[in-house]
């Protein structure tokens, strides 16, 4: 009996640089509130942090950054 099974691993084109930026938009994009000097350390500590290329800490602060409250000058309501 001929077992035979198709064994051809398909090619995927590998991601380009385009989705890598993409990636890295939405993983440490933040808007840091003017004149918020917690933000400020906090941004400065995402630079920092992924220069270093310690890329969880570099998440945590653009995290904290977006999860950072502030008054709500122009919040939806
Ligand atoms: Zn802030």
């Amino acid at each position: 009996m001929g077992d035979t099974t198709m064994t051809d691993p398909p090619t995927y084109p590998q991601p380009a640089v385009e989705l890598a930026d993409f990636v890295e938009e939405y993983l440490y994009g933040c808007s840091p509130a003017p004149g918020c000097g917690v933000c400020a350390a906090l941004a400065k500590e995402l630079a920092v942090a992924r220069a270093a290329r310690e890329y969880s800490r570099a998440y945590d602060a653009a995290a904290e950054i977006r999860n950072h409250p502030h008054a709500p000058a122009r919040a939806e309501r």
